[in-house]
């Protein structure tokens, strides 16, 4: 209650537009994940990994746009590339040439995208994505895993029944990290199976990786049964060049992509197998529909042509994520100091806090005092000036140094040490 107090007092100007904005948006947002009570602290300016409050307040940006704001704020390759692309004219209604570009770009990185096609949004690209592998087996179910995230009505949370799930698509759910399950399942659904969609690291779910194990045996039982293997790679594609997939030996049919990958533009991709993505080739009969107005805006395609292609190099994205191993590893080691109920998962540049003993290898639904836990945690590092995803997700930036990443350390030392009664 003490925490919440000073976090309304110290923030009149937030508090206001909240209140505006709810008289018209429901909830006064409209992304969920930006939802939390009492109102959420809104922002109004961001240089480097730097983020400024509309009530003056500055935070060391540790949520980096939930992964999207890979490249920092002020990225100046990145900025050029738009400001140049927006002096030729924003939509001119046909086909450019960085498309094609940036295209290049992906498919020379990641194993298993020989073609790909892009979209506005990570889940538009897994609506496509499921789309085609339906349309290429002539299939209709598709399998996801319980605790998983792929956007929009695709939120699959641990404890709703699948009857809850809304979704115009006939789903089928298993267990996160169960090899021995999943299979089952897999080889059940049979010939009714067109694919079976997988983050490599359930991000919204907590940032728990999967294990080698447990891909190798989607990858066994799908290609037993003909289903096509999907890898959401919307968050993890930045834990390496060629994404976890090239880290973890794990190639599957088709892959998703969305956040960084255009610079912070708005973006969404999904690619595969030639003979997969053959089924949108205009070029030939009976060909898939997918259309959409923004899907090769000059901005995004600009954008991404510079990140993908002169920023985020191998070399880049190996630093990137042994910072982030390091950082994990001097949290955890702060929390086992402490004695705390406490620790971090993650993989590379995302983490994210759990408020039990370790390990956590698949996703629960906490309980009331953990998640109490979760909102203290976040009220206090934003205290600290720290700005974290609402349920402590971090995802460093490229721009994220070390003294930020010991700065962020010492938060947590602090919260460890004054909270320690309550934990
Ligand atoms: N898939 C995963 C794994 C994600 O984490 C997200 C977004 O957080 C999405 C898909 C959806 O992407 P978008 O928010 O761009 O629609």
């Amino acid at each position: 209650a003490e925490a919440r107090e000073a976090y309304v007092a110290a923030r009149p100007k937030s508090a206001a537009i909240h209140a505006k904005a709810r008289e018209v948006m429901p909830g006064g947002n409209t992304r969920t994940v930006l939802f939390y009570t009492p109102f959420p602290t809104a922002m109004v300016r961001g240089e480097g990994t730097t983020v400024w409050d509309a009530d003056g307040h500055a935070y060391l940006d540790l949520c980096g746009e939930y992964s999207a704001g890979l490249f920092g704020h002020s990225e100046k390759r990145i900025l050029d590339a738009v400001k140049a692309a927006m002096d030729r004219g924003i939509n001119l209604a046909a086909v450019g040439e960085k498309e094609g570009m940036l295209a290049a770009l992906i498919c020379g990185r990641f194993p298993s995208v020989e073609q790909v096609r892009f979209t506005n949004s990570g889940t538009e690209a897994n609506i496509m994505a499921l789309a085609g592998a339906r349309g290429f087996t002539g299939r209709t179910e598709v399998m996801a895993f319980r605790g998983g995230y792929h956007g929009g009505v695709f939120t699959f949370p641990v404890g709703v029944p699948v009857s809850a799930v809304n979704l115009p698509i006939p789903m089928r759910f298993a267990d996160y990290n169960d090899p021995a399950g999943a299979a089952a399942a897999i080889r059940e659904a049979g010939d009714k199976l067109a694919a079976v969609i997988v983050e490599p690291m359930q991000g919204s779910g907590g940032c728990i990786p999967a294990t080698r194990e447990f891909l190798q045996a989607l990858r066994d039982a799908t290609r037993e049964t003909g289903a096509l293997l999907i890898f959401d790679e919307v968050m993890t594609s930045r834990h390496g060049y060629g994404g976890l997939q090239q880290r973890m030996g794990i190639t599957p049919d088709m892959t998703t992509f969305g956040k960084y990958m255009a610079g912070g533009m708005s973006f969404g991709a999904f690619g595969g197998r030639r003979d997969v993505m053959a089924v949108f080739d205009g070029h030939k009969p009976g060909a898939l529909p997918h259309a959409g107005t923004f899907n090769n805006n000059v901005l995004s395609m600009a954008a991404g042509c510079v990140a993908m292609g002169e920023i985020f190099d191998e070399a880049a994205a190996e630093a990137h994520f042994a910072r982030g191993e390091r950082l994990r590893a001097a949290l955890n080691a702060v929390c086992a100091k402490h004695g705390l109920a406490m620790h971090f998962t993650g993989a590379g540049s995302m983490l994210n806090p759990h408020f039990r003993t370790g390990p956590v290898t698949a996703p629960y639904k906490a309980a009331p005092a953990e998640e109490q836990m979760r909102e203290l945690f976040f009220f206090d590092m934003l205290a600290a000036g720290i700005y974290l995803a609402r349920r402590g997700m971090a995802a460093l930036m490229l721009p994220t140094t070390d003294a930020d990443c010991d700065r962020f350390v010492a938060a947590v030392e602090e919260f460890c040490a004054a909270r320690k009664p309550v934990l």
